[in-house]
């Protein structure tokens, strides 16, 4: 015999009913064929609402009823011909007219006992097994439908009752001893109890009837036919790269079960394990995909086989110093779970044996606790224990496979992956078997969770960065052009897959948790919200997804107020703007910390001389121990600019103003040839140096004549530069006269640190410094004869948006 079970959504509609039917007819068949079918898909839910609510006497449980009904009714409409109809549709009638005085029943007396609840249930299977059962006669097959209620016998705990297998096995083998049909139709999830009443096997239970038919008879294979193509490394709807399992042991299935990979209902496996029968997952809408084979161990390709999740735990603990080396506490602590009927899914237990901890089901936690606390009445009086602690809103995460043994280091990848992404783990089990490993988590981390430690144990090959962009103009808009250009490259060559997940300008954002098409981003900006930066936030740690990178291309001060809040949620910081770096130190280095603590990266090296290797080289030298004595450097490409045209006979004015006209300066040029944006740069260099220094501790030699900064506007201000003219031009006469030329130097040494002008001969190698280029020299222990010099472009939307290109892939790397 083979057995084959089709679940909820494989027989859904009349396609889907089709479908089967298909299948059926083309089956290899050896002996007799034991279809077991499940309800329609949600008919279980509905069938459930509408005797709770009949229960609690409100009307609208006929309203359910009536489309229960015409689901059915109109299934019957579509598979058969309408000669057929008239006959059939009267006896799905008359089964639902039973349905109805059911609730009715129900309704009159106010109260919806365990008992008929689980009448109430059966009429899914018993509507939808029927049907299927008509189709197959009617396509010429030899088809016959039996109650399970007269072959699977159970104790009468409604809603889960217990099987009885001795007459079970009993009951199928002599009912299929006489049967000649080539198919058998059986509703799943249904069972009777010795005195005859209607009992169910526990949601999810029609897997469980094909088990115990399989089992009976002993079956060649057992077929579970669902709509995944088998049972796949985590589950799809949570994890969207998830693969199917080819062959897993029944040991690894039972795990994942357990631990939520609802594809097969847990009790499932045992008995037919018992006779080693091999199960097989199928998906009836692609017959052709392998599917998974579930059998005795085979061969491994991955330590982990698979990882699995579940939601709603709460977990228990009892504590105190009176447990401590006195045998039993924890045997009448089980004892007390067992009582109140409450399942323990993980237990641990501190080697001080101070206190112990058990994971259970969040419905279970009052009956618990009160059952807990009364068996521990006295010692929790004596002050010996303290009551039981209950913690809610958690949840399980579990990583299976036979093989985890063999490998070193499983549970280190795990919570090395849980901890880099910022995801608390509250309580860890690791049966001795090695077989399992379970993480305690907060309900809120379970996707994020899912889909980090699927990417280390099955996607060595591809990691996902998750990125939110703030700022769209000249820096973010060539961001957003250059990784559309080097997505693919990415992805093949580094295994990288960038996603847009967001987009804000001052006046939109946009979300897309797919990730925005960069090819039209500014229509699908526009097309989005009306930005605040509030809801931004809000928006991109409820998302919780794994390495998210925040990127700001802005010059806001409001915006470098938030990267605090990302840190602490461990999403990444990768910044352009200067604000944050040069605020005050301990914002600074509170940034840093947060970086450090939440295991986020905070990446900063725009903020110096645009794309070019400053800060990262600077961390290199001091991260391998040396020492910095002094940095030299011009690091303004807009000065730079100014002095490199300030030329005999050139008026200071008009270089200047060409400098604005062209794009290198700040709209307001005071920023620039005050040497505030140099202050702010030097000053980030010396605090990476390791210096403690304020803004203030900057000396700044102005070059400018006293009193031209303030003045109320820029034009006011380039007058200043007119009505001074003598002043610039003596500057440069003065350099001339020596054969050198003026650069805007940046300089700090032994922990101090100054601006200013100063003019360099030809043997300084800030002498040949072209156009907008910036240079830095770090004097060093190591580099002590000559300086290590950075040099190149140091302005330009361009280059600064490849810097920020590289930080957002450096968070990952
Ligand atoms: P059926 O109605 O056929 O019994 P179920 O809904 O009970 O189907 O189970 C199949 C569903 O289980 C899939 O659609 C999938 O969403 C979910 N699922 C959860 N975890 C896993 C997993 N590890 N592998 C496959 N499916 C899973
Ligand atoms: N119809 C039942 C349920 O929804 C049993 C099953 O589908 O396996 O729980
Ligand atoms: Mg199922």
């Amino acid at each position: 015999m083979q057995v084959l079970k089709f679940g909820g959504t494989s027989v859904g509609s009349t396609q889907a009913i089709e479908q089967v039917c298909q299948i059926v007819a083309n089956y290899k068949r050896k002996g007799t064929l034991a279809l077991v079918v499940s309800a329609m898909s949600g008919t279980t839910d509905k069938l459930i609402q509408c005797g709770q609510l009949a229960g609690l006497q409100q009307e609208q449980y006929k309203s359910l009823l009536q489309e229960i009904e015409d689901r059915h009714l109109d299934t019957i409409r579509g598979l058969f011909p309408i000669t057929m109809q008239s006959s059939l549709l009267s006896q799905v009638k008359k089964q639902l007219n039973q349905l109805e005085s059911l609730c009715d029943g129900i309704f009159q007396v106010g109260e919806l006992s365990a008992r008929s609840l689980d009448k109430i249930m059966s009429f899914g299977e018993l509507l939808s097994s029927w049907m299927i059962a008509e189709k197959l006669k009617q396509l010429g097959i030899s088809a016959a439908w039996k109650d399970s209620r007269e072959l699977i016998a159970t104790d009468a705990q409604f809603g889960h009752a217990l099987v009885d297998f001795d007459t079970t096995d009993h009951q199928v083998t002599s009912y299929f001893q006489h049967q000649n049909a080539a198919v058998v139709v059986l509703p799943g999830f249904i069972a009777a109890s010795a005195g005859k009443e209607t009992t169910t096997l526990g949601r999810g239970g029609s897997d469980y009837t094909a088990a115990i038919v399989a089992a009976a008879m002993d079956a060649s294979v057992l077929e579970i036919w669902t709509d995944v193509s088998g049972m796949m490394t985590a589950d799809p709807r949570l994890v969207p790269q998830a693969i199917p399992i080819p062959r897993i042991s029944y040991e690894e299935a039972m795990e994942l079960s357990h631990f939520g990979a609802k594809v097969i209902y847990p009790p499932t496996i045992q008995p037919v394990m018992n006779r080693r029968i091999p199960i097989w997952i199928k998906n009836t809408f692609a017959a052709d995909d392998y599917g998974t084979l579930i059998q005795d161990n085979g061969e491994k390709t991955f330590p982990v086989t698979g990882i699995s999740g579940i939601q709603k735990i709460a977990l228990l603990t009892l504590e105190g110093s009176g447990m401590v080396g006195i045998p039993g506490f924890s045997k009448r602590l089980f004892d007390a779970l067992l009582r109140e009927k409450v399942n323990v899914i993980l237990i641990t237990q501190s080697s001080s044996e101070h206190s112990i901890t058990v994971g259970v089901h969040e419905d279970d936690m009052l009956k618990a606790k009160v059952g807990i606390d009364s068996e521990f009445v006295q010692e929790i009086h004596d002050k010996r224990i303290e009551p039981l602690i209950v913690e809610k809103d958690l949840a399980i995460v579990a990583v299976v496979g036979d093989n985890m043994k063999n490998h070193h280091g499983m549970s280190g990848k795990l919570f090395g992956a849980l901890g880099r992404n910022a995801i608390n783990v509250r309580a860890i089990a690791q049966g001795s078997t090695e077989k399992n490993i379970s993480a305690v988590i907060s309900k809120n981390d379970v996707r994020k969770a899912l889909n980090v430690i699927h990417e280390v144990f099955f996607e060595t090959e591809t990691r996902q960065i998750n990125v939110f962009v703030a700022g769209t103009g000249n820096v973010g808009g060539k961001l957003l052009e250059q990784l559309q250009l080097q997505q693919a490259y990415l992805l093949k060559e580094l295994g990288l897959q960038v996603r847009i997940i967001a987009l804000a300008n001052s006046r939109k954002m946009r979300f897309s948790e797919s990730g925005i098409q960069l090819d039209n981003w500014k229509e699908e900006l526009e097309a989005g919200h009306e930005m605040d930066l509030e809801q931004f936030m809000q928006r991109v740690q409820s998302m919780n997804l794994r390495n998210s990178v925040f990127v700001d291309n802005t010059a806001s001060e409001t915006v470098a107020g938030v990267y605090s809040t990302f840190l602490q949620h461990g999403i990444s910081v990768v910044t352009c703007n200067k604000i944050a770096c040069s605020s005050e130190y301990n914002n600074y280095k509170k940034l840093k910390d947060l970086a450090r603590k939440f295991n986020a990266s905070f990446l900063f090296e725009t903020n110096v001389g645009a794309g070019l290797p400053v800060i990262n080289t600077l961390n290199d030298l001091i991260r391998s121990g040396d020492k910095v004595q002094t940095i030299e450097a011009v690091l303004s490409g807009s000065l730079n600019f100014v002095f490199n045209h300030f030329v005999n006979g050139a008026s200071f004015r008009e270089v200047v103003k060409a400098a604005q006209d062209e794009g290198y300066t700040e709209p307001d040029p005071r920023i620039d040839l005050s040497g505030k944006d140099v202050m702010r740069k030097i000053l980030i260099l010396a605090r990476e140096s390791g210096a403690v220094l304020e803004m203030d501790d900057i000396t700044n030699h102005s070059f400018l004549p006293a009193g031209s900064l303030d003045v109320k506007d820029v034009p006011a201000f380039y007058e200043q530069l007119s009505v001074h003219a003598d002043h610039f031009n003596n500057l440069l006469k003065a350099a001339a006269e020596k054969g050198e030329r003026l650069k805007f130097v940046a300089r700090y040494h032994n922990g101090e640190a100054s601006v200013g002008l100063q003019s360099v001969g030809p043997q300084h190698p800030f002498y040949q410094l072209e156009g907008k280029d910036n240079i830095v020299l770090f004097t060093t222990s190591r580099y002590s004869a000559q300086p290590l010099i950075v040099k190149g472009a140091g302005a330009g939307a361009d280059v600064t948006a490849s810097g920020i290109f590289a930080d957002i892939i450096r968070t990952v790397r």
